[in-house]
C-alpha cells in the first residue's frame, strides 16, 4: 500500500477548485485533504471541507468568520479567517498545494507553500506573470516543485517531460480565440458582459473568461510559459485553434512537433499535477476524432486583440511591466464586469496605464506587492477620470 499524499486546495470554491474536488473525491484512496480556502463563499467552502474531510477551512474575508464557524459547528474542522490565515494555511504541512485563487491575491499563499518546499499545482498564472523570476528563484532555493495546471502549460510540461536538457526550437501555445474570434472591432465595441462570459469551449471563473475574450489570457500565458520553459520570448508562438483539442505543442530542432491532446476538461491537467509522475484515472470525456472531424489553426490578430501585443511588450521590457499589465488588467476586467467600461476599454486601459507607469527593474517580492497596489490605485483613478 502506498502512503496517501496530503493536499491543500486554495480557491476551492472556484472553477478549478470544483474540478479539483471532483478529482480528489474519486481518489480518496490516494489523497487526504489538509486545508481548503475561499474568499467569501462560506456555504461552498463549508461543503467542500466536509465532503473532502479537510482538517482546516479558511475564509479570506474576515467578516465571514462567524458564518463559517456556524456552518462548520461540531464538524471537528479547524477554521480561520483573513489574509494571514490564508498564508498560515499554506504553511501547514501538505505534500501538494493546488494554487487556484484568482489574481494577484494568490501570490502570498503560493509563496508560503513554495517556501516550505511543497509541490505546487499552479493554476494561478498571475503568480508567474507578476513575479516569475523571483518565484522561480524561491522554488530552487527551497527545493519546491512547480507543476503547471494551466492546460497549455500542462501540455508542454507533459511533452517535455524528462527532456528539459534538449534544445527546443519553438513552443506553440494554442488559443481558442474566445467568443469574439471572428468579430470585427466595430462589433466588439458593444460586447455585453453576458456575451463576453460565454466561452465557446471552457467553463471558467469570470475573470479568466473575460481574459479569454480579450485574449489577455493568452498574453498572460505567454509570460507564464517563458518563466516555466527554457526558451526565449521570440520562440513562443501563439496559434489560434478554435476546437481546444490540441492543448499546445513543442517543436524540436529536427522539425518534429510533439503535442498533447485531450477534451477541454481541466480535471485532466489537475489530475496530472496531483499524480505526477504517475497518471490517475479521470472521468473526462474521451476524444472521438471521427466526430471532431477537423482541427483548425490560424494566426492571432493583434489588431483586434491588442492584449496579445501588450503582454508581449511587457515580457520583452520585463522589470515591473508584467506586474503593471496584470494589475491594470485585473482592475479593468472588474470595471467591465460592473458595466463601468466597454469591452475594448479593457485593453485600452491596460495600455494607458502601462504607458504612463513604464517599467522599473524588479528586485524584490516586496516591490511586486507595492507595485501591484500602486497600479490598482492608478488604474482606478484612470477609470474615474475617463468616465
Ligand atoms: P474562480 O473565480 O472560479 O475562483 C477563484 C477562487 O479564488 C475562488 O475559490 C475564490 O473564493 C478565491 N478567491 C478570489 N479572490 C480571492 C482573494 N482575494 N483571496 C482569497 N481567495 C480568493 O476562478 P478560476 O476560473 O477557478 O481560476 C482560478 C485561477 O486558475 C486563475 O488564476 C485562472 O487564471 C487559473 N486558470 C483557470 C482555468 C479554468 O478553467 N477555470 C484554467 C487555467 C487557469
Ligand atoms: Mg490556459
Amino acid at each position: 500500500m502506498t502512503l496517501k499524499k496530503s493536499v491543500s486546495v486554495f480557491g476551492v470554491t472556484g472553477s478549478i477548485g470544483a474540478s479539483t474536488v471532483d478529482v480528489l473525491k474519486s481518489h480518496t484512496d490516494k489523497y487526504v485533504v489538509e486545508a481548503v480556502t475561499a474568499h467569501r463563499n462560506v456555504d461552498a467552502l463549508a461543503r467542500a471541507a466536509i465532503e473532502l474531510g479537510a482538517k482546516c477551512a479558511v475564509i479570506g474575508d474576515p467578516s465571514c468568520f462567524a458564518d463559517l464557524r456556524d456552518a462548520l459547528a461540531g464538524k471537528g474542522i479547524e477554521i480561520a479567517a483573513g489574509e494571514d490565515a490564508l498564508i498560515e494555511a499554506a504553511e501547514r504541512p501538505s505534500d501538494i498545494v493546488i494554487a487556484a485563487i484568482v489574481g494577484a491575491a494568490g501570490l502570498k499563499p503560493t509563496l508560503a507553500a513554495i517556501r516550505r518546499g511543497a509541490r505546487i499545482g499552479l493554476a494561478n498564472k498571475e503568480t508567474l506573470v507578476c513575479a516569475g523570476a523571483l518565484m522561480t528563484a524561491e522554488i530552487s532555493r527551497h527545493g519546491a516543485t512547480l507543476i503547471p495546471v494551466d492546460s497549455e502549460h500542462s501540455a508542454i510540461f507533459q511533452v517535455l517531460e524528462d527532456r528539459e536538457e534538449m534544445r527546443i526550437d519553438r513552443i506553440l501555445l494554442t488559443a481558442s480565440g474566445g467568443p469574439f474570434r471572428e468579430w470585427s472591432l466595430k462589433d466588439m465595441q458593444s460586447v455585453t458582459r453576458v456575451q463576453a462570459l460565454a466561452h465557446p469551449n471552457w467553463e471558467m471563473g469570470a475573470k479568466i473568461s473575460i481574459d479569454s475574450a480579450t485574449m489577455m489570457n493568452k498574453g498572460l500565458e505567454l509570460i507564464e510559459a517563458w518563466h516555466l520553459f527554457p526558451v526565449a520570448e521570440e520562440q513562443i508562438e501563439i496559434v489560434v485553434h478554435p476546437q481546444s483539442v490540441v492543448h499546445s505543442m513543442v517543436e524540436y530542432p529536427d522539425g518534429s512537433v510533439l503535442a498533447q491532446l485531450g477534451s477541454p476538461d481541466m480535471r485532466t491537467p489537475i489530475a496530472y499535477a496531483l499524480s505526477w509522475p504517475d497518471r490517475i484515472k479521470v472521468d473526462a470525456p474521451r476524444l472521438d476524432f471521427a466526430t471532431i472531424g477537423r482541427l483548425n489553426f490560424e494566426a492571432p490578430d493583434t489588431n483586434r486583440f491588442p492584449a496579445l501585443r501588450l503582454a508581449r511588450q511587457a515580457l520583452q521590457e520585463g522589470g515591473t511591466l508584467p506586474t503593471v499589465l496584470n494589475a491594470a488588467n485585473e482592475v479593468a476586467v472588474e470595471a467591465f464586469l460592473n458595466d463601468r467600461i466597454g469591452f475594448l476599454d479593457i485593453a485600452g486601459t491596460v495600455e494607458k496605464v502601462m504607458t504612463r507607469l513604464g517599467s522599473e527593474p524588479l528586485t524584490s517580492l516586496e516591490q511586486v506587492f507595492e507595485t501591484d497596489e500602486m497600479v490598482r490605485r492608478e488604474t482606478s483613478a484612470c477609470l474615474v477620470s475617463a468616465s
